[in-house]
């Protein structure tokens, strides 16, 4: 069973380069004492992202992207490749962001492309799924999920999973305030792991499967104390240094 913790958080369409960098100054020097015991990394937007690798240099919280475009190069404005975020130093990207599903036109045809990207250029997933609302209360989570695992996931094979995370955001608990109860995210966890492992096998125990939506310095340690909640993409309380670090330090009991 997977055992590693990672929690990262997903600044999403916040700060300025200045502001990045203040907050990455912050958390270099908060989360020093937690060095070795949990795995961190902040998702700052595309402007900031070589002044956080600079910041955070040497220091123990990497640096993700939030979006990755299938192709090397080429005419797609407002897209960013592989070669980019890889040449700057960046360690992970977020892939299918509800947000970016919701918003932007993202299927699971698009994130399984963006997924085969980032591992091309030796870049860590961060492959997001979850259910709305609606069809939470439709009863079809589960073949919501199953969907958007075994589409986005295609053609991956066993050995690439050793560096994609899963990140479970309930579309209806993303900046909503709303939390799954860690009973009810436990129990969707559990299906998202038996859907790896009947994928993946052995591997599929070892993905790192993370909790998104609304999760806080007061519900981390309840969540991540379940069994199959490896860690959580964070939104609203990644955003200041002393919300974020208290949510990592509960998380891990530290
Ligand atoms: C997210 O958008 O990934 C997220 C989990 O946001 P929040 O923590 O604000 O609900």
């Amino acid at each position: 069973m997977a055992r590693k913790i990672f929690i990262a958080g997903n600044w999403k369409m916040n700060k300025t380069a200045a502001e990045a960098k203040a907050l990455c100054e912050a958390l270099k020097e908060s989360l020093a004492p937690l060095a070795g015991k949990v795995e961190v990394a902040v998702c700052p937007t595309f402007t900031s992202l070589a002044t956080a690798v600079e910041v955070l240099k040497g220091s123990n919280v990497k640096v993700g992207a939030q979006n990755i475009h299938w192709a090397d190069n080429g005419a797609f404005t407002g897209e960013i490749s592989g070669a980019m975020l890889q040449e700057i130093g960046v360690e992970y990207v977020i892939i299918g962001h509800s947000e970016r599903r919701q918003y932007f036109g993202e299927t699971d045809a698009t994130v399984n492309a963006r997924i085969k990207a980032a591992l091309k250029y030796a870049l860590k997933p961060i492959v997001c799924i979850g259910e709305t609302l609606e069809e939470r209360e439709g009863g079809i989570t589960n073949s919501v999920l199953d969907k958007q695992i075994r589409g986005g996931l295609a053609d991956i094979t066993a050995a690439d999973m050793a560096n994609i995370t899963i990140a479970y955001e309930p579309v209806w608990a993303i900046g909503t305030g709303k939390t799954a109860t860690p009973d009810m995210a436990q129990e969707t966890h559990a299906f998202i792991r038996k859907t790896l492992v009947e994928m993946f096998g052995e591997a599929g125990n070892e993905v790192v499967v993370q909790y998104g939506g609304s999760m806080k310095p007061e519900n981390s340690a309840e969540l991540i104390a379940k069994e199959d909640i490896d860690g959580g993409l964070i939104g609203g309380a990644a955003l200041k240094a002393d919300s974020f670090t208290a949510l990592v330090k509960n998380g891990i009991g530290a």
